[in-house]
């Protein structure tokens, strides 16, 4: 099938790779020239696991091609997918849609054959039906059917989820639109069951609705770490003996610095606002919001309380910032709001992360940065393990103590146990884990 993917970012690359690998006949879109001479060059934007090899064989293949012209993506194209970005609006949070409406009304314009439009981006609820107003608007000959086919894909963990995805949602009531979709995911060899087959606007809600509710599973359990913390539990303990239960699951339960990331701030936020619209306010998503802007602010005190209550001037290593693991996206990361915290304490950082240095450096031009976990670590008043990359669960923690020139290590992500930690010279903070008694005690006598 030829299929035309617009906007070339996260989404659009790994569907676009993905298709392609699946047979079909696939151009690719950007409005970013240089982003587009960049993968035509043989470089990715962005880093996600075999992704470029994946890009690489089909362009080899003749199945994967990238324009800057939309009207070259829609050339007998059957679908066209829009995958553009639809990031918060700084003024209110409500999602900006003027990528999706500047892509749609492009597409309209130079339509001359029937196509399926399929809408990949996060679009709030009734979406759908503002560009069908558009598309006439902008071609009243065009035959366009919108259809919505939200995204789940995980970045770190991308082409997996495409390929085994837990669901495919399609999203219509045109029943040639929704066949058309099945013929094109078919290649997946997916059972019936794994499609849910709805109207537009329910498609468009399961999208908002499965990130809000992952949200808030996060948040749940960071709340649980404090109380962990004050009542004398251990939060591991708890997310296990809850995530056992097949009702609640044992996934999205790790305790850390708060959600952040390309999806769940603005996605939380978006489908709030729509919430409100529609006079149906969401209150636990709300407070959701506020609890986990709250929180990196408590953790950098927790950072700044584990340092002995005062940071300035004292050098820190930050290890890991992109917002999780197996990516160099930094959106929203929780790191950098963590540092910049810690700079407004006075505090000097120095960071490694395995993929994301070069966007860190972008967004964060005022802190130094090691070659690795150890080269950060090197003189150090104290280590703060902020994204759970899998490199930093193995770190010879002895060796680390001994680049250091003091021995705190405040462990975001819970990797190490406390008496493992200690036995290397380290004082160990960690998250949700009581403090032991004979702290609590040193503590109560200062
Ligand atoms: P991105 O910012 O990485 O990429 C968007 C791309 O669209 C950019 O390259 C931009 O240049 C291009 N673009 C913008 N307007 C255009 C236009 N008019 N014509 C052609 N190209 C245009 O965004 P992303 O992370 O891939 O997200 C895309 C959408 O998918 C968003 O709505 C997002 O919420 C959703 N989504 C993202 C993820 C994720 O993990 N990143 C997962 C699920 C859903």
């Amino acid at each position: 099938m030829r299929i035309g993917i617009i906007g070339t970012g996260y989404v659009g690359l790994v569907t676009g790779a993905c298709l392609a690998d699946l047979g079909h006949d696939v151009v690719c879109v950007d409005k970013d020239a240089a982003k587009i001479a960049q993968i035509r060059s043989g470089h990715l934007p962005l880093y996600e696991p075999g992704l470029d090899g994946l890009v690489a064989a089909n362009v080899g293949a003749g199945r994967l091609r990238f324009t800057t012209e939309i009207a070259q993506g829609l050339s007998g194209a059957q679908a066209i997918f829009i995958a553009v970005g639809t990031p918060a609006r700084r003024e209110d949070g409500n999602a900006d849609l003027s990528h999706v409406h500047e892509a749609v009304a492009a597409v309209a314009r130079v339509a001359t054959a029937p196509v399926c439009l399929v809408v990949k981006s996060t679009v709030p609820v009734g979406t759908g039906d503002t560009l069908e107003r558009i598309i006439a608007e902008a071609n009243p000959r065009a035959h366009i059917v919108v259809v919505s086919n939200p995204e789940f894909l995980r970045q770190g963990a991308a082409i997996g989820d495409f390929r085994q995805p837990d669901r495919i949602v399609i999203g219509t009531d045109d029943s040639a639109a929704r066949a058309l979709l099945l013929e094109l995911y078919a290649p997946l060899h997916l059972p019936i069951a794994a499609f849910v087959l709805t109207g537009r606007r329910s498609a468009e809600l399961i999208k908002y609705a499965a990130n809000a509710f992952l949200a808030m599973k996060i948040t749940f359990i960071n709340e649980m770490a404090d109380l962990c913390e004050k009542a004398g539990g251990d939060v591991l303990d708890v997310a296990h003996g809850i995530g056992l239960d097949a009702r609640i699951g044992a996934k999205f339960l790790n305790p850390g610095p708060g959600f952040g990331g390309s999806c769940f701030p603005k996605d939380t936020m978006a489908l709030a606002r729509s919430a409100q619209d529609h006079g149906s306010p969401m209150r636990l998503i709300e407070t959701t919001i506020a609890i986990n802007e709250q929180r990196k602010r408590a953790v950098a005190r927790k950072i700044i309380a584990a340092c002995g209550g005062d940071v300035r001037g004292k050098s820190l290593a930050i290890l890991g910032l992109t917002f999780k693991p197996d990516t160099d996206d930094m959106r929203e990361a929780p790191a950098i709001a963590i540092i910049l915290a810690l700079l407004d304490a006075g505090a000097r950082i120095r960071a490694f992360d395995p993929a994301g240095m070069e966007t860190a450096r972008l967004q964060l031009p005022n802190i130094a940065y090691g070659s690795d976990a150890y080269d950060a670590a090197r003189g150090a008043h104290g280590v703060v393990l902020v994204t759970e990359w899998p490199v930093f669960r193995s770190l010879d923690l002895s060796h680390m103590r001994r680049m250091m020139a003091g021995s705190t290590l405040v462990d975001l992500r819970n990797f190490y146990r406390r008496e493992e930690a200690e036995a290397s010279g380290l004082c160990y903070t960690g998250i949700g884990q009581a403090i032991p008694l004979r702290e609590q005690t040193a503590i109560a006598a200062e």
